[in-house]
């Protein structure tokens, strides 16, 4: 029984956090001219409305992208991810009025090029649906109506054999964070160079721990850890902080890292906001 939706979260500090760093990776996976693949396996809509009741119950966007929206002085990655949020903006004709925010299909599709591929899962029958409307012309994307993590296994490896892999489970079940940890070490095996970047919520400070050690003892090398909290772990308030993991993320992500997260912190959390910025192994 699938009852999340991300439509409630959209453009949320976790967001900010997640799609900063996927701007970057996938700016600098375009550098070259070679074809890129690109595998979301929780997708989502696709395209979000901030105005909808959703996204309106708890204004998350508020403490997350509203927050950046009228800033000059952003460090240099959250500057360019404010920009792709600002070109999908465009599309209710004006960049400046933030009315919509972009899911991760919508921030690949847009930085790819008309020679790349990318493959989009996603089970929830209403979200399926939206994701297919908003991407029916677009010949570069395939929708698998289907378990992300079974399909990644079966895409793996692309013939690009360069690409990107965004594994951004929900965690509404307790065995997603070990699913993804099966699902790392196995796509991994099919496609070693290629890119990793997997999205968690620190609820359970231990489960988090549990899965970093997982994946610290997998064998899988060049591993790097980002994460951003409004506040410091709490058993009481639920999500305080989320975090990426980058396995072979671009070389640049680290040093961007030093000059975002400390200004994201502080930002979107101001006294209370915390980051961390870990080599979990080394290349
Ligand atoms: N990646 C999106 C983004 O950054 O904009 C957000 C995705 S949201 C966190 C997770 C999505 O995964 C939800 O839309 C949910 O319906 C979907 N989902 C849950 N379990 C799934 C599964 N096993 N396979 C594919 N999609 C799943």
């Amino acid at each position: 029984m699938l009852s999340y939706l991300h439509s409630y979260h959209a453009g949320n500090f976790a967001d900010v956090l997640k799609h900063t760093t996927l701007v970057h990776a996938l700016d600098y996976l375009t550098q070259k001219p070679n074809p890129t693949f690109y595998l979301d396996t929780h997708s989502g809509p696709g395209i979000y409305t901030l105005a909808d009741d959703e996204a309106q119950k708890n204004c998350e966007y508020k403490n997350g992208i509203e927050k950046l929206w009228n800033e000059a002085d952003l460090p240099d990655a959250v500057a360019r991810y404010k920009e792709v949020i600002e070109e999908c903006n465009a599309l209710e004709g004006s960049k400046t009025d933030l009315q919509l925010y972009p899911g991760s299909p919508w921030i690949a599709a847009h930085l790819l090029r008309e020679y790349d591929r990318l493959s989009l899962c996603e089970l929830h029958p209403r979200e399926q649906q939206t994701l297919s409307q908003n991407f029916k012309s677009d010949r570069r994307i395939k929708i698998f109506p289907k378990d992300g993590f079974q399909t990644a296994i079966g895409t793996l490896p692309p013939k690009e054999r360069r690409g990107l892999i965004l594994i951004d489970p929900p965690y509404e079940i307790k065995q997603d964070y070990e699913r993804v940890v099966e699902v790392l070490i196995a796509s991994h095996k099919r496609f070693a160079t290629g890119s990793y970047a997997i999205w968690y919520p620190v609820v359970k400070r231990d489960q988090i721990d549990r899965m970093l050690r997982a994946i610290k003892n997998s064998g899988i090398r060049n591993i790097q850890v980002f994460e951003l909290g409004l506040q410091a772990d709490t058993i009481e308030r639920g999500m305080t902080s989320s975090g990426m993991i980058w396995i072979n993320p671009p070389w640049t992500l680290w040093k961007e890292m030093q000059q975002t997260l400390p200004y994201l912190a502080q930002k979107l959390g101001g006294k209370q906001g915390v980051y961390k910025i870990q080599q979990l192994v080394a290349e």
